[in-house]
């Protein structure tokens, strides 16, 4: 969400992915700068308006710019109970030790391995941001000047059928729905997580069914390649 043209005033973000590294751990951060006035309009009526669930408090005229963190604690975390564990809390804060690090490898060879498919014969294309094919190279540049992550997906010439033999031979890859882990994660969308839709739905949904989608991981980067390679048939 942007209050003006001066970068996002708040912002969701995923703890799950990368920061401690395993996959071992769900959990999520909001960040609020306190710049946005959720009273300049009749849209956010629970920090604009008396709280009844609150004593009648009416969150933003007294809370100011925490207005939107106190609602997310006393309302959210309140009736909703999202609340980290404590070893969770452990394993993250462990995790950031190395993210630093990590995160250049991850981009690293996930430019090297996107580079390599863009190449390859049997690939129709590869969506990475890190590639000048890509439509968001340019914002890339600009918004992730260190890397454009470690995800992507990369459709193949063999279909469906391809796609599916791919993860049964792939060795060094673990074939699992999460992604952001120190592992390099396989898994074919349309015949797992984006099943139950159309196929025009999951041509939409950007997993139609010749994609593959991959997170890179920290191994060598030869390695990660090889595998894919022998994967491919
Ligand atoms: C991403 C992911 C989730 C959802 O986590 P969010 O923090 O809501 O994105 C849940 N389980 C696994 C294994 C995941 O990889």
């Amino acid at each position: 969400m942007q209050a003006d043209g001066d970068g996002a005033t708040l912002v969701v973000h995923s703890a799950t992915k990368y920061l401690t590294g395993n996959g071992t751990v769900t959990g999520g951060i909001v960040l609020d700068s306190g710049k946005f006035d959720w009273s300049a309009s009749d849209k956010f009526p629970s920090l604009s308006q008396p709280e009844p669930a609150y004593h009648g408090l009416v969150f933003h005229p007294t809370l100011g710019s925490m207005a939107f963190t106190f609602h997310s604690i006393a309302i959210g975390l309140r009736d909703l109970g999202m609340t980290m564990n404590p070893q969770a809390a452990h394993y993250t804060l462990m995790g950031i030790e190395t993210l630093g690090l990590r995160m250049e490898r991850h981009v690293k060879n996930a430019q090297k391995v996107a580079e390599w498919l863009e190449a390859d014969p049997r690939v129709e294309a590869v969506t990475y941001a890190g590639l000048k094919s890509s439509p968001y190279h340019k914002r890339a540049k600009k918004i992730v000047p260190k890397g454009a992550g470690a995800l992507f997906t990369v459709a193949l010439k063999s279909g469906y059928d391809g796609c599916v033999r791919m993860i049964d031979r792939a060795k060094l890859f673990s074939h699992v729905a999460n992604l952001g882990d120190t592992r390099s994660l396989i898994i074919h969308p349309a015949s797992t997580t984006h099943r139950q839709l159309t196929e025009e739905q999951q041509v939409r949904a950007g997993a139609a069914p010749n994609l593959v989608r991959i997170s890179i991981g920290i191994e060598d980067v030869e390695d990660i390649i090889a595998d894919l390679d022998q994967a491919m048939g």
